[in-house]
């Protein structure tokens, strides 16, 4: 929807397909008798790179999807013992370490100046292009390797600033926003819970999806044609050169292509494997893909008494983790996600009711795990883990009940239920992801999570304008990213 509006922006006629009968993907909503959920995304960071693509188009984000900044932004319980009300005032959060670990408490200020230099540094990089290794060894990017430290995971970063494992663990869950273990994940990634604390967790009215579905309404002003319900099941090639899209209702010339499907998925079901000599299904099948999640989404009478966002930390995180990334197997007491989104929002449930958002983070498909049987059974599981949050009653509250399984993910064109698309370890980052100009064919361009600089709203929002920028150029358009906000 980002590159849709951009390229419109620049004056190019711009088709959309989606095969949904919604808009915005996984960051769309499910609605069910008044309750609205958001299907995926809940957690809204770093809107600075969503304001300025807003700005580009003449519109100001905040007047177009009003949006709260939360404070707390969540609560963290840990099973082994104690919580903390995370919020952006930096006195206030460290009261609350000091009450966990007193000395990990004099080290917050040292860990937010630390990430705040990082991510100065780092924030050019996953807001442009980089499609090659040369890249890398400009004096720039040489410079920045002490800050990278590739020998260390994010958790072994954390080491070195904070003592008590559940204070690590408040500053390095976030590598789950990427679906990665902080056991594996780069430590170049602790700059995600800094961006938290310093540009706010928010929550748009409306939810999430909101967003997406005024991007639509204001791409359709622009002239968009947005066709849904249709699944591009063909794509026409001359050469390496794709001309068009086949729909069930037809087909689409194009002199671009902008494919923002998972990388994998689309590759697999719309591009013969002789077009595709560095992603061919070889690689693609080593790959390393982010874990799947399984979802209930719950109305229920009356309302809850939590934070609007609480996260649980099992007594066995780290045995939690190697479950879902090497075992692939469930947990007897497995870590979740908790959204009460109505102690912000009540526009989201009927008058007296509420609505809750429960995530375990899982296991990718694999075949240890028959989601049709596991479904039922980690349900159960699920409701026993809000029950430790003092929701004992719960299922006698439903109003409304959605489960989404891996399985399901995967019928929504997500490869192998990833769904936060291709890990990101080093060797797949950078150049060595799928590139925003595709490589293996012409006139093909990627974006979204499976493509640079990665998964995740804010960065998706990036990969639409890194994208735009690339083509755009290769087809001699006005390429506007300055704001014209004043001009309006
Ligand atoms: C449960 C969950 C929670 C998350 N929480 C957060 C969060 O709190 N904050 C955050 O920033 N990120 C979060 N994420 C990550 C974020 O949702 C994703 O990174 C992002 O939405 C992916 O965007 P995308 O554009 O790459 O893919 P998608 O949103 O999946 O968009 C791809 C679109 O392509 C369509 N499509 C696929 N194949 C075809 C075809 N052949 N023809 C036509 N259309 C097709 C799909 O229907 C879909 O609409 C979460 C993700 C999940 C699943």
């Amino acid at each position: 929807m980002a590159t849709a509006l951009q390229l419109a922006n620049s004056g190019l006629r711009v088709t959309l397909l989606e095969k949904q009968h919604y808009v915005g993907g996984r960051t769309s909503a499910l609605r069910d008798q008044g309750f609205t959920f958001d299907r995926g995304p809940t957690f809204f960071l770093y809107p600075r790179i969503l304001e300025e693509i807003f700005a580009s188009l003449g519109r100001d984000l905040y007047q177009e999807i009003p949006m709260q900044r939360l404070d707390p932004q969540y609560r963290l319980a840990f099973a082994t013992g104690g919580k903390i009300d995370a919020t952006p005032d930096v006195a206030r959060l460290k009261e609350q370490v000091a009450q966990i670990s007193p000395r990990d408490a004099q080290q917050v200020d040292s860990f937010l100046r630390d990430n705040r230099t990082k991510l100065k540094h780092f924030a050019p990089i996953l807001e442009n292009e980089f499609s090659c290794w040369r890249q890398l060894f400009t004096p720039k990017m040489l410079s920045l390797l002490p800050l990278v430290k590739v020998h260390r995971s994010l958790e072994q970063d954390l080491r070195s600033y904070f003592h008590d494992p559940r204070v690590r663990l408040s500053f390095s869950f976030q590598s789950k926003y990427l679906g990665m273990s902080p056991f594996q994940c780069p430590s170049l990634f602790s700059i995600l819970s800094f961006l938290e604390y310093e540009y706010g967790v928010f929550h748009p009215t409306g939810g999430c999806s909101r967003v997406s579905e005024r991007m639509a309404e204001i791409a359709r002003e622009m002239g968009v044609d947005i066709r849904l319900g249709e699944e591009v099941q063909k794509l026409r090639f001359s050469g390496r050169k794709v001309t068009g899209a086949i729909t069930c209702k037809g087909e689409y010339a194009c002199d671009a292509l902008v494919i923002n499907a998972d990388f994998a998925r689309a590759m697999l079901r719309l591009v013969p494997e002789s077009l595709r000599p560095r992603w061919n299904n070889r690689k693609l099948g080593r790959c390393k893909y982010s874990c799947s999640t399984y979802m209930l989404y719950l109305g229920v009478k009356g309302s809850v008494d939590l934070p609007h966002h609480v996260i649980y930390f099992s007594s066995e995180y780290e045995q939690n983790l190697k479950d879902i990334t090497d075992h692939y197997r469930l947990s007897r007491d497995p870590s979740f996600y908790l959204q009460n989104a109505c102690m912000t929002d009540p526009s989201l449930a009927p008058p007296g009711c509420s609505t809750l958002y429960c995530l375990v983070p899982v296991p990718h498909l694999h075949p240890n795990l028959d989601w049709q049987r596991e479904g039922a059974r980690l349900r159960q599981v699920a409701f026993e883990q809000m029950a430790r949050l003092g929701l004992y009653d719960l299922e006698s509250r439903v109003i409304v009940e959605h489960q989404v399984t891996p399985d399901d993910w995967a019928a929504m064109e997500i490869h192998r239920g990833a769904t936060f698309s291709m890990a990101h370890t080093l060797d797949q980052m950078l150049f060595l992801r799928p590139q925003n100009r595709y490589q293996d064919l012409d006139g093909v361009y990627l974006v979204g999570g499976s493509t640079h600089p990665g998964s995740g709203l804010p960065v998706i929002y990036s990969s639409a304008r890194i994208t735009c920028r690339a083509l755009t150029g290769d087809l001699g358009a006005s390429w506007r990213e300055e704001s014209q906000l004043a001009k309006v």
